[in-house]
């Protein structure tokens, strides 16, 4: 797989910056809106926006249980913030019942929704990330952060003590958001990881 083709879910949140992102970074990036739409990529970004807007959206549209059933195939997938949210096995402060963001579980990890966002609304931090040289310059927008990790997910960056991206298999997941940069090694690093590279 030369090029591979990844989708962006794009029911909601910053779409355009990541089909940007994954196109610089050699990939063939299209929008998944639709069920035929997920059928054609070889793997997803959910990027970041609001998780629970987004897991409504999923239902009306009639992709929660096929992307369930991609995910739980093996497809590669890679979340940022809302994404990530929308990754994990188990979500802390969901939101309110009938409203509130739902677990894909992509990443066997509990994560906490706006949990930086209850001490500060956003902020911008310099992180080591595991597999990529040198500091990676992260924005946070009301991100949330990573509580617990299975025996299988690598930890790949912290914000002090917190975990804020992991990799598990051909998973990928940041509570920030690289999609608005212009630093493509985060994105490069998951196409390397859909393609078998990395
Ligand atoms: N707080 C948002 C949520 O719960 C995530 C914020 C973001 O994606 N920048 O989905």
């Amino acid at each position: 797989m030369s090029t591979p083709r990844v989708g962006v879910l794009a029911l909601q949140g910053d779409t355009r910056e990541h089909l940007a992102a994954l196109h610089e970074a050699g990939a063939e990036a299209s929008t998944v809106r639709r069920l035929g739409e997920l059928d054609a990529v070889d793997a997803l970004v959910i990027p970041g926006g609001e998780s629970t807007a987004m897991s409504h959206l999923l239902r009306e549209f009639e992709l929660l249980e096929p992307l369930r059933a991609r995910l739980a195939e093996g497809m590669p997938a890679y979340g940022s913030c809302a994404g990530m949210i929308l990754l994990a096995s188990e979500i802390l402060d969901a939101g309110v019942a009938g409203r509130a963001a739902v677990p894909l579980s992509g990443i066997d990890m509990t994560v906490r929704r706006n949990a930086f966002g209850r001490q500060v609304d956003s902020f911008e931090e310099e992180l080591t990330f595991g597999g990529i040289a040198g500091p990676v310059h992260a924005v946070f927008i009301r991100a949330p952060w990573v509580e617990r990790v299975g025996d299988e997910v690598e930890v790949l960056a912290r914000a002090g003590e917190h975990i804020v991206a992991v990799r598990q298999g051909r998973r990928l997941a940041t509570s920030f958001h690289p999609e608005m940069t212009g630093d493509r090694r985060v994105h490069r690093l998951f196409v390397d990881m859909v393609t078998g590279r990395a």
